[in-house]
């Protein structure tokens, strides 16, 4: 006889109850956000081995990152208590290695084998390069490694990788670099990331007999977030499915996100032709949140084309609540004002008794964070970072502090052994132990002892030209410190040490992020009057950091969030060329703006009940304070749902206008006036050919900058020397002719 229905199943609804119980051949449940897809494959799993359907080491349960694998073990424990333990529950990684160990030999490997992280990865390719005679400046090993993940991506081994993606000299170079890694790895008795799915595929591939074995003992599989597969781990699924066929993949093409990474949406697209017959399940239910987020929601991602399309629609507590709040719009001056206005709501959130571990603010880019950690900081609002270090404790914030550093505090001998080197300068490692123990011997700081050595005969001639010269490079920046606000000082000594340069010339996915975080650090710096004041600041708050902040509101990127839910999400940045994104606007085009919405889909979609959308006016990137435009997704939100206000009606004409006004702006900003003319209502109050009259040489006032004088009008931007700001960007709607 049956057993009887235990409560966790009775508590769904009769699609999700369909597609738990479908337990035997394919499955896809394609369905919107919140709709209870991860619900389903815990539950699904529980089912299987309540009834008896298999011993809980038979399935196998794919999540996508290691947070979500252990989250699902903790429900699973729940709901069926400690069988669940020997269920195969992980990461597609994770998964892998735990198949690999038991084959090691097959690819090539020992036991005990190391994994590299990127780092490493990086050096053993440089090493590999330069024996083949290459020139690492030259051709960066990034740029080939960037290459082989991708073959690694599709699965492809060096001996399968097809002619057509090896073209031209760098084409087949890349692949002869691939192929002297892959065996240079062997030899370390090591691998990569990548190679734990490529080398578990291989296994699978070369020996029937085994992969039959893993198609037997892996009665049931499970797979979440299918949209972001990529094609390796297709494979790998579809091998170890090709038995009995009971797949069970869940996922939301609205909400693919990683194709950067090699994720292919294709997968889900092609499931039913994979798979025939195939039982396909779709949840329109969602159980997550109010009926005014998802409204805004599947308004905004309406605007993609290509779409399956999924009616979405509000159930349960969240959506039964009558005065459920509209998704608050809001305008701000500037990234402090956002970020002081961000704060104050979370304070008032907290009097209405919501606890800060259920807000989040998600941001498109890290180097957003800056801002809104100093200010929870500041506020006393306890935060965590997820998914990677706190802004002042990211690898190249590090690298720029240990110069300014440096440049405060000459003795300060952990800064100089941080950039000595970095961008490489050619010191050996020879020149350097020489350097350290003269250091030594004298007692004197590193940087005293290098301006000796500069100037005496102990060094080789092209060691000591370096050290003389990075010792007047910090000397030549240490005389600039007075003359020069902080910020300045700080670009400065950025570009002339090619610091920059060296992360704009990096071909790594990371670096143009980089590149953005130490322009946020030029910008932060400006808040502050002396070098001193700043690197005071940075010791505090770096003490703080110290203290493990578990209860906080939690910060992370819109990436990071996929797949978690908060009661209450804030949305900062949403802004042209920083949401979408520039970088991904000009790779290429229409496909990385749907990226960029379903991205805004997937932020928006965490929130339970409350959801605010943010942008500024005006943003200091690199020292220069820019305009910017409300993001053409803020129209896309639509009205019904939505409460828009702005603050900046205080400094003269901005945007926010809600009345309607078009032309103006849109006209005069070429990205916007190129995508979508005219759509809303989100442009400046636009007085008819403001600004294009104003002319150079004309005393204007500024609300936030006093007064100064017109040096250049582009279009209506105009550059004004203010008499205590000095040089800025401001637009023509902010200021008054005096
Ligand atoms: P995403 O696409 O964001 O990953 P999802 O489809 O995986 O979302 P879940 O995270 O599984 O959705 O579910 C969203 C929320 O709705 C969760 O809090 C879940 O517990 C709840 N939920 C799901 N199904 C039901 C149901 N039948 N009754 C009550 N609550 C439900
Ligand atoms: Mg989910």
């Amino acid at each position: 006889a049956a057993p009887d229905s235990p409560p966790w199943l009775d508590g769904l609804n009769p699609e999700q109850r369909r597609a738990v119980e479908a337990t035997e051949g394919p499955v896809l449940v394609l369905s919107g956000a919140g709709t209870g897809k991860t619900r389903v494959l815990t539950t699904r799993v529980a089912h299987i081995l309540h009834q008896g359907l298999a011993q809980p080491w038979r399935v196998l349960a794919v999540t996508f990152t290691n947070r979500a694998a252990r989250e699902m073990r903790a429900r699973l424990g729940d709901m069926i208590g400690p069988t669940s333990e020997s269920v195969w529950l992980g990461t597609f990684h994770a998964l892998s290695l735990r198949i690999l160990r038991r084959h090691v030999g097959l690819v090539g490997l020992r036991d005990g084998f190391t994994i590299l992280d990127a780092d490493d990865q990086l050096r053993l390719l440089k090493q590999i390069m330069e024996g083949q005679g290459l020139d690492p400046r030259k051709d960066p090993p990034k740029v080939a490694m960037a290459l082989i993940q991708r073959w690694k991506d599709r699965g492809l081994t060096p001996d399968r990788v097809p002619a057509e993606d090896a073209r031209g000299i760098a084409g087949r170079r890349a692949l002869d670099l691939y192929g002297r890694y892959q065996a240079r790895l062997l030899e370390l008795n090591a691998c990569d990331f990548g190679d734990l799915l490529l080398h578990c595929l291989r296994v699978l591939q070369d020996n029937p007999e085994i992969a039959a074995d893993y198609q037997r003992r892996f009665r049931y599989i499970l797979v979440d977030e299918y949209q972001d597969t990529n094609v390796a781990q297709y494979l790998w699924l579809r091998l170890l499915a090709a038995g009995h066929k009971n797949l069970c993949c869940v996922g939301d093409d609205d909400q693919s996100i990683y194709s950067w990474r090699g994720a292919e949406v294709g997968n889900i697209l092609r499931f039913e032709s994979d798979y025939p017959g195939a039982t396909v399940v779709r949840l329109e239910s969602n159980y997550r949140s109010t009926a005014p987020i998802l409204g805004a929601a599947s308004g905004l991602i309406r605007h993609n084309g290509g779409r399956l399309g999924k009616d979405l629609r509000a159930t349960g507590a969240a959506a039964d609540d009558p005065d459920a709040a509209p998704v608050r719009v809001r305008g701000l001056w500037d990234g402090e004002a956002e970020a002081r206005w961000l704060a104050e709501e979370v304070e008032s959130l907290t009097r209405e008794g919501h606890g800060l571990g259920s807000m989040a603010i998600l941001v498109r880019a890290a180097f957003q964070m800056r801002e809104f950690e100093d200010r929870l900081m500041t506020c006393g609002i306890p935060f965590r970072v997820v998914g990677g270090p706190r802004f002042y404790e990211r690898l190249e914030i590090r690298d720029a502090l240990a110069y300014l550093r440096l440049i405060a505090q000459p003795d300060d001998d952990l800064a100089f052994e941080r950039i000595v080197n970095k961008p490489k300068r050619g010191l050996g490692e020879a020149s350097l132990q020489a350097l350290q123990a003269l250091a030594r011997a004298q007692g004197v700081p590193l940087l005293a002892a290098a301006r000796d050595l500069g100037t005496t005969d102990d060094l080789k001639p092209r060691a000591r030209k370096i050290l003389a010269g990075f010792v007047e490079d910090i000397g030549r920046w240490r005389d600039l410190r007075d003359g020069l606000p902080p910020s300045e000082l700080c670009a400065t000594v950025l570009e002339d040490s090619g610091y920059v340069a060296m992360w704009k010339a990096d071909k790594s996915p990371d670096a143009p992020g980089r590149v953005e975080n130490l322009e946020e650090l030029v910008g932060a710096i400006a808040e502050f009057d002396s070098l001193d004041a700043f690197l005071e600041h940075i010791a505090l708050v770096m003490e703080n950091e110290g203290k493990a902040e578990q209860d906080g509101i939690t910060l992370m990127t819109l990436h990071a969030a996929k797949g978690l839910e908060f009661d209450v999400v804030f949305l900062p940045g949403w802004e042209e060329d920083l949401f979408p994104h520039r970088r991904a606007l000009e790779e290429s085009g229409d496909a990385a703006l749907e990226e960029e919405r379903r991205l805004a889909y997937v932020g928006l979609t965490r929130a339970r009940k409350r959801a605010f959308v943010s942008f500024a006016a005006n943003r200091r990137i690199y020292n220069q304070w820019q305009a910017s435009l409300p993001s053409r997704f803020i129209d896309e939100l639509p009205e019904a749902f939505t409460e828009k206000a702005s603050d900046t009606g205080l400094y003269g004409a901005v945007t926010a206008g809600f009345a309607e006004h078009h032309g103006g702006w849109a006209t005069r900003h070429p990205r916007r006036a190129a995508v979508s003319p005219g759509t809303g209502s989100w442009k400046a109050r636009d007085r008819e050919g403001e600004g294009d009259d104003i002319a150079i040489g004309q005393r204007v006032f500024h609300q936030k900058f006093g007064r100064g004088q017109v040096l250049a009008n582009d279009g209506g931007k105009l550059s004004v020397n203010f008499e205590t700001g000095g040089l800025k960007k401001v637009v023509a709607g902010f200021v008054e002719v005096v």
